[in-house]
Formats: C-alpha cells, sequence, structure tokens
C-alpha cells in the first residue's frame, strides 16, 4: 500500500474492515474505504486490482472480474492464480530495480537487497543525474503536495543542491538509513566537530571533506563561511552534505544554513538526526519520561549564563516545572545555573545525570543533585560535549 501511494496511486479499498494501519492512511485522507464486500463494478475504471484476502473463493472472484475487464491482478493467497506479482523494488535515483523472486518473497528481497548494496557502493552519471529520490523537506516547501508530487524531472532542477543531514548523537550506527544514503551519495560533506569520525571514514576518496571547526574566525563569521562554501559549491553543481551532530535543528544553526541556501535559490532536503539530548540521557540509563514520574521533558541551552542579559530563557519559569529538564551545553555555566533553579523553588536534593560523549566508546555519566552536580561534575573532571538531566526520572531505572 505504502509503494501505491508513493507511487502517486489513487486508491480504492473494499473492505469490511480495516486494519489499524489502513485506518491511518483513510483517516488522513490517502485513499478511499467503502466499508462493504466486493462487488465487480468496483473494477470499473481501474488500471490495477490487488485482492488480498484469506477467503480463496473471494479472491477468485475478484480474479475473474479483473480479467473479464483485461485488468491486472495481484493475488496474495494464489501467486500462480494472479496475472500481476508485487517486486522487491530499489531505488537509486533515476534509476528502479524491480525483483520478482519466482513465487518466494524473502528470495526476491535477497537478490533486491545484494543489488541494493551494490548500486549503493556506486556513484556513476548513469545513478546520479542529481535526483532527489523524495521530496525535498522544506525548500521549496512541498505542502499540499502528495508525496509523489515533490519528483519533478531532472530538467527542471538546479544540478547542485544541498542535505542537511543530522549525523545522530554520537555512535556511528545512530545516523538514519536516508541520512547515510545521502552521506554516501555527497560531492561535498562540510562536517561539524561533533560529528562521529567513522561515519568520515566511510567517504568514497573523491569526496572533498571540509571540516567546518577547523574554520578560522569567531563563530559567526565561521558561520557565514560555511553557508557561502555550501552555496558556492552548490551553485557550480555538487551535491553537499551538511553534516551536523544530532539533529540540525537542536541548537545546531541548520535554520540559518537553509535560509542562507534558500535566498540563493538552492535546493534543501532536510534529514532529521537522533539528538543527543535525547539519546545521551538513554545511553546512561534515563528516560526523558516515565510514566507516572514525568510527562514532559524541556530542552534548554546553556551556553548563555542564567543573569546574562542575553538570555532568552526563563529559568524562574523552568525551575517551577515538576518533569524532565535537558541543558545541553550547560558544563561551563553549570553552578549558575543551577544555583538559579535551586533558588527559583527546584528541590536541592533533584536527581541529576550528567552524560559526557553519550553513545559513544568514550562515553563517561555521573550522578548527583541539583544541590551538588556543579561541584561534582568539577570532581570528576568531566567536559564537554555532555547533557545534564534534571528529575525524578533520574534513577528510575535503577533496579
Ligand atoms: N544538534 C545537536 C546539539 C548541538 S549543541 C543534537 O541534537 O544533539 C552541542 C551540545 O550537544 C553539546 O555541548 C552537548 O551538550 C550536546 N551533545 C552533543 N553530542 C553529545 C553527546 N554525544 N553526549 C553528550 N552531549 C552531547
Amino acid at each position: 500500500m505504502p509503494a501505491l501511494l508513493d507511487a502517486g496511486a489513487d486508491v480504492l479499498l473494499v473492505s469490511p474492515e480495516l486494519t489499524p494501519a489502513l485506518r491511518a492512511h483513510v483517516d488522513a485522507g490517502r485513499l478511499h474505504w467503502e466499508p462493504r464486500r466486493f462487488v465487480p463494478d468496483d473494477l470499473d475504471g481501474a488500471w490495477l486490482v490487488q485482492a488480498a484476502v484469506n477467503d480463496p473463493a473471494a479472491a477468485a472472484s475478484v480474479s475473474a472480474a479483473a480479467a473479464e475487464r483485461r485488468i491486472f491482478c495481484v493475488r496474495a493467497d494464489d501467486r500462480a492464480a494472479a496475472t500481476a506479482w508485487t517486486p522487491a523494488v530499489t531505488r537509486h535515483g533515476p534509476v528502479t530495480v524491480a525483483v520478482l523472486g519466482g513465487g518466494d518473497p524473502r528470495r526476491a528481497m535477497t537478490v533486491r537487497n545484494a543489488i541494493r548494496d551494490l548500486l549503493g557502493a556506486r556513484k556513476g552519471p548513469l545513478l546520479t543525474d542529481s535526483v532527489e529520490e523524495g521530496p525535498p523537506v522544506n525548500f521549496p516547501p512541498a505542502e499540499g503536495r502528495g508525496p509523489a508530487a515533490g519528483r519533478e524531472p531532472a530538467a527542471d532542477r538546479a544540478a547542485g543542491r544541498v542535505a542537511l543531514v543530522g549525523a545522530g548523537p554520537g555512535d556511528p550506527e545512530l545516523i538514519t538509513v536516508k541520512g547515510w544514503r545521502l552521506l554516501t551519495e555527497a560531492d561535498v560533506v562540510v562536517a561539524d566537530r561533533l560529528v562521529p569520525g567513522l561515519l568520515l571514514d566511510e567517504l568514497r576518496p573523491d569526496v572533498e571533506l571540509v571540516d567546518a571547526s577547523k574554520i578560522p574566525y569567531g563563530p559567526s563569521r565561521a558561520q557565514e563561511e560555511i553557508n557561502r562554501i555550501l552555496v558556492d559549491r552548490a551553485l557550480a553543481g555538487a551535491f553537499v552534505v551538511r553534516l551536523k551532530g544530532g539533529d540540525p535543528y537542536v541548537f545546531g544553526r541548520g535554520g540559518e544554513e537553509l535560509l542562507a541556501c534558500a535566498a540563493a535559490g538552492v535546493p534543501v532536503t532536510v534529514v532529521p538526526g537522533v539528538t543527543s539530548s535525547i539519546a545521551a540521557p538513554a545511553a546512561a540509563g534515563v528516560p526523558v519520561t516515565h510514566r507516572a514520574v514525568a510527562h514532559e521533558f524541556t530542552v534548554v541551552s546553556g551556553h548563555v549564563a542564567p543573569d546574562s542579559p542575553a538570555s532568552l530563557v526563563r529559568w524562574d519559569a523552568l525551575a517551577g516545572l515538576r518533569g524532565t529538564l535537558v541543558i545541553l551545553m550547560g558544563l561551563k555555566n553549570l553552578a549558575a545555573i543551577t544555583e538559579t533553579l535551586t533558588a527559583y523553588g527546584r528541590p536541592a536534593d533533584t536527581p541529576v545525570a550528567v552524560v559526557q560523549e553519550g553513545t559513544t566508546g568514550d562515553q563517561r555519566s555521573l550522578r548527583s543533585t541539583l544541590g551538588a552536580v556543579a561541584a561534582d561534575v568539577v570532581a570528576a573532571g568531566l567536559r564537554p560535549p555532555a547533557v545534564v538531566v534534571i528529575g525524578d526520572v533520574v534513577g528510575v531505572l535503577d533496579t
């Protein structure tokens, strides 16, 4: 069903009952549902029929009606009785490979996976004439269009483009499947300091790798320089992957980069990532929510001191929350932050965990309390990157 919808099919579902997954498609208006049994007239105007019922006689009557009208019919119950089969598919830019396994779907998938690996390892004009597989997420805006509508012919597209890809929190296996695929297709990769090095080891040898953390100048000039590199390379025709630690939009300046590309007319795809604000606590045994313990979690940047005029954070309001507080970039100001929270009323015995380099082989963490954590972090010698988790969820999984 997802493949049909993705291809832009206008799907009519005839069935007295729905599975929850199908109900979700119906509720979202993606397909039309007739809540009854099949009648032959249902096939009027159809191009393809899929009979998926566990009653062979009912399936046979659908098949017969389809054959009479010369409409291809896929049979879930009896492959031999079908006139069409659903292949295992792999897509690589403009190329689609569909595999039929002679009646054994597992065989089809195994062969498909082998082909996918083979093509994924390769890159050449055949497989990459700058066509993105899915629609760009944010720019140009895709609102109001179906999933297939984002696919424009290659000729309509600027040659180059940018993908803002979340690399995940540190463990190189925590990048998304899509992020990984785009990374293997990139001509240019602009990577952050927090990006797992192992991911970069796997790039093709001819990829231009730009280490954004080595760009001189102060932070804002460096950001301008990064934006310029993204735009220049894309306008020159390259596929540029901007690889960022965690999720691109969580304190990652992903939005600024998107706007810079948009202003230059460069198409951008955003691929979300597993954020350290959730993953680092999880890696240290702390769930950011837990039933009957915390019904909220708030992610806050601690890089500006609470008493600074530049602070945008209402620490007084945060102190009044009962749920989980996750602080990123908070080690330098930890003493001031914890003092502010206790001064505004969060109890000093609230449990706290600090996780350094979460999900990596170098992960270190400690447990403390709001009143003691700042001193404990100094004593233990913890250093950035680290997240601070405050709340009763700390310890809830301890057995
Ligand atoms: N976009 C990133 C966050 C960037 S801000 C994300 O979604 O994860 C950088 C801060 O993230 C660091 O100072 C630290 O607080 C946190 N951080 C990133 N990776 C981390 C890791 N592996 N372990 C602990 N904290 C991490």
